[in-house]
């Protein structure tokens, strides 16, 4: 089923949890590759009832960045939420989400404005706001988001729990081409060369591990050498690197003490000028 208006979905939602099945959530802006199906099927398998939103939330776009640009090939990601048996693909238009009226948003708080809140002053309210909306359209009982998004996985782990949503939070593992490279429709903006390029992302978390990995605990001398393997190419311009505690998101002082991941973000190309993330447990 394919519904775009919101009372519609809540309506079917409602019906389906009265009835007393378990609705398991997954929401994307589309352009669906293998790290939004992976997500998809973990649903399916956890699930009665699975609902994939389809919808590139203006709100958490700044003005510079590429609302108006963003893939939506819907025919084809409709196509694919058929083949994993997808019980509902919702697909709102912005003015059924954010209609004349509308005037509340969700503050993502102080986490909300490091890192990839920093560069894209707002983001992390946009998201917040819109997956609250959602949350209360489907109602799910459950919802799956990926660990490439990490910061914001952790920000709508702190929703749920600050606004008492009753909705399971599951994350899921980033899903990598065989090159490293972390699925993202951003990567469809990418020529073959810049592909190569992105690739001191993964190469960059490779390389923390490997220093872990041989006794250096020291954060500033780790993150050194992620500083250096992600800055390795002129074309590549670093955004950031962070090197914080899973426990609260927050950089380490010195010695890391605790489970640790390597944030990252960067750029590449001019027009268009694509932002590209990556994260992964440092151990
Ligand atoms: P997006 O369409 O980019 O908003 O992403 C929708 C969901 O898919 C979010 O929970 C993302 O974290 C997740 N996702 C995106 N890329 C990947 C990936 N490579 N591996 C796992 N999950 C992903």
């Amino acid at each position: 089923m394919i519904l775009s208006n919101p009372s519609d979905a809540q309506e079917v939602c409602i019906s389906w949890r009265e009835s007393g099945k378990t609705i398991g959530f997954v929401p994307t802006m589309g352009c669906l590759h293998e790290g939004h199906l992976s997500l998809i099927k973990r649903a399916r398998e956890s699930s009665d009832k699975v609902v994939v939103s389809i919808f590139v939330n203006p709100l958490q776009f700044g003005v510079n960045e590429d609302f108006s640009t963003y893939p939506r090939p819907i025919a084809i990601d409709i196509e694919k939420c058929q083949e994993l048996e997808v019980d509902l693909v919702f697909t709102p238009e912005a003015s059924s989400i954010y209609g004349n009226n509308f005037g509340t948003r969700i503050d993502s708080g102080a986490l909300g404005k490091l890192y990839c809140g920093k560069s894209r002053p707002g983001f992390f309210n946009g998201v917040l706001t819109v997956v609250n909306i959602l949350f209360n359209i489907i109602r799910p009982h459950r919802a799956f988001f990926g660990e490439k998004d990490y910061q914001q996985l952790f920000l709508i782990r702190q929703l749920v729990r600050d606004f008492w949503l009753p909705i399971e939070i599951i994350g899921m593992p980033i899903i990598r081409e065989q090159t490293g490279l972390a699925m993202s429709s951003r990567n469809k903006y990418l020529a073959d060369k810049q592909r190569e390029l992105a690739l001191c992302l993964s190469q960059a978390i490779t390389a923390t591990n490997s220093a872990v990995k041989n006794g250096n605990r020291e954060a500033e001398s780790v993150l050194r050498v992620a500083i250096e393997k992600a800055s390795e190419h002129p074309e590549f311009s670093l955004d950031y690197v962070h090197l914080v505690k899973e426990s609260n998101l927050l950089p380490f002082e010195d010695t890391i003490s605790e489970p640790a991941r390597l944030l990252l973000a960067g750029y590449i190309g001019d027009s268009p000028r694509v932002r590209l993330i990556d994260n992964a447990r440092i151990n």
